[in-house]
Order: C-alpha cells, then structure tokens, then sequence
C-alpha cells in the first residue's frame, strides 16, 4: 500500500489507572496552577467533591451546573463565577457534558483544563467544542479548549449505571468506526481506532454483566481513550453528521442515538470502505462489521430503534432533508434517498442486511 497522510499529533498529557484520582492536586501543582474551580453535574456532586478534597487548599469552590450541551447561559455563569473566585485553572469531573463546560470556559479565558473523564464519550482528548444558544448547538475547534492534562480513574466509572455506561461505549465505538474511514486517516489513528474498538466491545459486555469488574472498566476507559483521540485527530463523516443532525433537530439523547445509528452509517458505507470494514470486523470479531455492531448493541442491552427514544416517524423526511443540505465527506456519496432508507431501518431497528 503507498502511504500518503498528514498527520497532526496533539499535545497533552494521560494518567491513567485505578486510584489516579489522587494525583490530582500533584497534576493540578505541576501546572503551576494555585485555585482549581471543580465542575460537576448535580448527579455528581459526590465525586466533585472527592475531588475538591484531593486538591485542598488549591481548590477555590466547586460549579455544580453542568448539563446537556453546554447552554450558552451556563458557560456564562461558569465563567462568572472562575472569574469572581480569581481561578487559574479549572477540573471537569464527568462525561462529555461537564468536559464541554470547562471547554466553553478555556474557549475564553485560556484557562487551562484538567478532565477526569467518568463516561466513555471522548471529548477530552479533542479541541472541539460546542455550544448551544436559542435551541442551535453550534461547535468548532480551537487548540485553547484541548484539556492539558486527562486523569482517566476507571473507579470512578463504578458508578455509571450500564443503561448510560453500554451507549457511551458504542458512542466511542463510532469514533473508531468513522476514523477508520475519515478522509484524512492516516495509519497511527487506524492503529488506535482499531484497538479502541477492540477494547471496548471485549470488555462493555463483562462491564453490563458485572458492573464492579475493575479490570474490564479500565478495558472500557482505556478503549474510550483510543476512541477519544481518534475523534479528535481525524475528520469524521456520514454517522456523527445524522447524530448531531438527529441529537440537534429531534433533542434525543447523545450516547443512544450514537448506538441506533452506527450499525446503519456502517452498512451504508460498507461497500464504498472495504480495508475499514476488515478492520472493525477483526477488532469485533465477527465477519460482518455492521452486524457486528449491531449485535454488540443488542448484547448489551441497548436501545437499537430510534422509534424507541423518542423520534417522530413523521420526522423521517424532514431529517434526511437535512442531513443532505450541506455537502460533507462519505466514503459513499451521501443521497437524499439512500438516508431516507437508512433512517428507517434506524426507525425500526432492522438488523443491517
Ligand atoms: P453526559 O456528560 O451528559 O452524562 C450523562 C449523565 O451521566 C449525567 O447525568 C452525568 O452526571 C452522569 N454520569 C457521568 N458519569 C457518571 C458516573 N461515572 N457515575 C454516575 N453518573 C455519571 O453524557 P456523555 O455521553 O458523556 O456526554 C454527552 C455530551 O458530550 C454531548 O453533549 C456531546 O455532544 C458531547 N461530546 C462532545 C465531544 C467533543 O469532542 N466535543 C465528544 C463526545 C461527546
């Protein structure tokens, strides 16, 4: 194969393991930073707090408000208030939704931020953000918002309840699944992409089974982590676009639209990726990488019809409509027609021919 790629590495740094929570106020110091403003969501204030007592005196308070999509007016009020408690650096302890908080905020001040990640979503290791105003998520990337320092702690992936935990694994999935087919992928991604996918659905199975196996938590996380970095290097494609499209227009939920879809987006570009269909089906280890994907879903316990989380039928046109209005990059050239399809059998939750 003649290799032709660019390839921007991203800066950062990873402390992974069980119990690396309390490196936190030792990382927090490495950064030369002296008062850490701690976001969480209201569910998770317990860890927030763990957290805050890691840091001691280097905690200057705690923003308990994190939620779904980074509301313009939260990330103005989680702003306001870095800025009364005179912050120089701030910890998002959760999943994708806290992370984006603290993105919103080093979006304008710099600040530099240290993610503890406690779902498989990924955000943390890409400098994309989003933001959401009047009811329109807007995103973009910006090498200010990359957190500088990521603890990944799978004990505090304990706690993730499998009916949210299962999703934001396949979320991760999808990542994979799409960097291995970006156009610009370049063979390190694919490395990371394939194992990621590997990780992940050798060890989402015992984690549904036996929520306290710490070894395949940190199989999970360490999947999520591949699947994270690849999102944020490469470009991604026909899946993300339908669930940000879906996620935006429709308000589903993140993780579980992620989980209908991608057996579908796979099988859509099956033919048009061929090297990327081997790849996910080895990691899967399965011969059909769509159907793979969909019976991981299935054995896990995850939603597999869009009709069952809350998407209108009647919806159906209106959102192929608008995943075909502005051009983007597919292995497969993208049809009004050929996403209407896709969409039902999403609708229905077919298993993919
Ligand atoms: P989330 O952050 O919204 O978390 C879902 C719920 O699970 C919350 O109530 C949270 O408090 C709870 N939770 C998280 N970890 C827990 C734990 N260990 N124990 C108990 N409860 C826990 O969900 P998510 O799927 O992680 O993130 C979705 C959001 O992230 C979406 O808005 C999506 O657009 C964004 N996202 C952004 C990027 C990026 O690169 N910018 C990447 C992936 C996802």
């Amino acid at each position: 194969m003649l290799l032709n790629f660019t390839y921007d590495q991203l800066p950062g740094r990873v402390v992974f393991g069980p119990g690396k929570l309390d490196q936190l106020g030792a990382e927090v110091q490495r950064l030369g930073a002296e008062r850490a403003l701690v976001l969480c969501t209201p569910e998770q204030v317990g860890q927030a707090e763990a957290a805050a007592a890691q840091l001691g005196q280097r905690c200057a308070g705690l923003f308990p408000g994190a939620v779904m999509h980074v509301p313009v007016e939260v990330a103005r009020a989680a702003r306001d208030e870095a800025r009364r408690l005179g912050a120089d650096c701030a910890v998002a302890i959760g999943g994708g939704s806290t992370i984006g908080l603290g993105k919103a905020i080093a979006l304008e001040s710099g600040l530099p931020i240290i993610a503890v990640p406690t779902t498989y979503a990924g955000s943390e290791m890409t400098p994309i953000y989003g933001l959401t105003e009047a009811g329109i998520k807007k995103t973009g990337r910006d090498a200010r918002v990359l957190p500088r320092v990521v603890i990944y702690d799978p004990l505090l992936t304990l706690s993730l309840p499998g009916r949210i935990g299962g999703p934001s694994g396949i979320n991760a999935i999808a990542h994979c699944v799409e960097a291995l087919y970006a156009q610009d992928a370049n063979p390190i991604i694919s490395l990371l992409a394939e194992d990621g996918i590997r990780a992940l659905a050798g060890s989402l199975p015992q984690v549904m089974r036996q929520p306290d196996d710490v070894a395949a938590r940190s199989q999970a996380l360490y999947g999520a982590w591949l699947a994270g970095a690849s999102l944020g290097a490469v470009g991604m494609a026909l899946h993300h676009k339908l669930c940000h499209t879906l996620g935006g227009s429709f308000n589903l939920p993140h993780a579980e639209t992620h989980t209908i879809l991608l057996p579908h987006a796979t099988a859509y570009n099956y033919a048009a990726a061929p090297e990327a269909m081997v790849r996910v089906a080895r990691a899967l280890g399965c011969q059909h990488a769509a159907q793979g994907l969909f019976d991981l879903a299935a054995s896990i316990g995850a939603p597999l019809a869009l009709k069952d989380i809350g998407m209108p039928e009647t919806g159906l046109d209106r959102a192929a409509d608008l995943a075909v209005q502005n051009p983007y990059y597919n292995p497969c050239p993208v049809t009004r027609e050929g996403v209407r399809l896709l969409l039902d059998n999403a609708y229905h939750g077919r298993r993919p021919a």
